[in-house]
């Protein structure tokens, strides 16, 4: 009969769940190295001794199963010239955070009947734990100079998810050796946040970007295209991961930035971008408008510049500052002797200062 640890690979399989892999609840010492050395990331919590040691978080955990969740990543990615919006591979369907959490709800009941009194704790995004680094370290893949775990066997692009628990498992070992080190990724990101192969400066990253209630700094705005949520051009620039024929998730511009918030909630309260908020999208949005080049953008963004929130006037300013035309340059010249907030005003004033004149 087969081990516990492989009926519990087997039934991860079986839930659809690949690659797999089960490691131990020691520290993650060469992640805890190179995070002490770096700064600390935005959206996580916890210490460095927290995020590198699973006792840490939970002092019974002896062994963590950590999985992955494929997904489809397109072959087209972001477009310019385009009046669509781009989300992220991934990014578009249901919410990935929920679909693990079933699975490994699941696989927890399935070790419960097999090792009655077994106890675990799953993790997806959640807690502090560094999950890449466990599930490099539980043989899911080999870790790539674009940050992802990648699994060249399978060549499919994975979330990931974890179930530590106090019943001693047997370990996998990591995979040996590295991705192809062929730079593709790092040549193919907009702003350079690989120029360190396997160090992520996440101040230019987009996907971070996209996501920051801050809004992005002017000189990486441009570089943003028309995504809305995450980028995915690193991911799909490398060799080791397979592109589908399907297209991305993409949606109206336009139509995006009319939904109100009861509508948001009500079409999007399923996917995985849910959580960051219709004002952030919204915010990327208003950007896409000023990076698609396409003049029908324009009446969109001129009501923008009244709108209630900072961020949309802001960016809003920023994007018809992209076009110089009579009417763009007309609509802030007006909105700027009503606006009272400085910080659209200054928007405004540098829009108006530097975008081109192009009548
Ligand atoms: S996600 Fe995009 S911006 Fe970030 S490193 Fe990859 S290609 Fe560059
Ligand atoms: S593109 Fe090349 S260097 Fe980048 S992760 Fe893939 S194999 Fe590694």
């Amino acid at each position: 009969m087969a081990s516990l640890s492989q009926r519990l690979k087997d039934r991860a399989k079986e839930l659809g769940l690949s690659p797999v892999g089960i490691t131990t609840a020691t520290p993650l010492y060469e992640a805890r190295r190179i995070l002490e050395q770096a700064e600390a990331l935005p959206f996580t919590t916890g210490s460095v001794l927290q995020r590198t040691d699973p006792k840490l978080v939970w002092p019974e955990a002896k062994s963590v199963m950590m999985v992955g969740l494929p997904y489809i990543v397109p072959a087209e990615g972001p477009q310019a010239g385009t009046l669509q919006g781009y989300f992220a591979a991934g990014s578009g369907g249901q919410d990935y955070h929920c679909v693990l959490k079933e699975k490994l709800a699941e696989l927890a009941a399935f070790l419960q009947s097999e090792a009655p009194g077994a106890l675990t704790v799953p993790f997806v995004d959640t807690g502090p734990l560094v999950e890449r680094a466990l599930a490099y370290r539980a043989g899911l893949g080999v870790w790539g100079e674009n940050n992802f775990v990648l699994r060249p066997q399978v060549g499919s692009a994975f979330f990931l998810g974890g179930l530590a628990t106090n019943v001693d498992l047997i370990s996998d070992s990591s995979i040996a050796g590295t991705c192809l080190q062929c730079g593709q990724c790092r040549d193919a990101c907009p702003t350079n946040a690989l120029d360190t192969p396997y160090l992520l400066d996440y101040r230019r990253c987009l996907s971070y970007w996209t996501q920051a209630k801050e809004v992005m700094p002017p000189e990486l705005r441009p570089l943003l295209g028309n995504r809305l949520y995450g980028c995915d051009t690193c991911l799909r620039a490398c060799p080791l991961i397979e592109k589908s024929p399907l297209d991305g998730v993409t949606v109206d511009l336009a139509t995006f930035l009319a939904i109100g918030n009861r509508e948001f909630k009500q079409r999007y309260a399923s996917s995985s971008f849910a959580w960051r908020g219709r004002t952030v999208l919204q915010r990327n949005a208003v950007l896409a408008l000023g990076n698609s080049g396409r003049e029908e953008a324009i009446p969109i963004l001129i009501p923008l510049l009244s709108d209630p929130r900072i961020s949309i006037r802001i960016t809003a300013a920023w994007s018809l500052g992209q076009y110089g035309a009579f009417e763009s340059r007309l609509a802030l010249a007006k909105c700027l002797q009503q606006e009272i907030e400085p910080s659209v005003q200054a928007e405004i004033k540098k829009a108006l200062n530097e975008s081109p004149r192009k009548w």
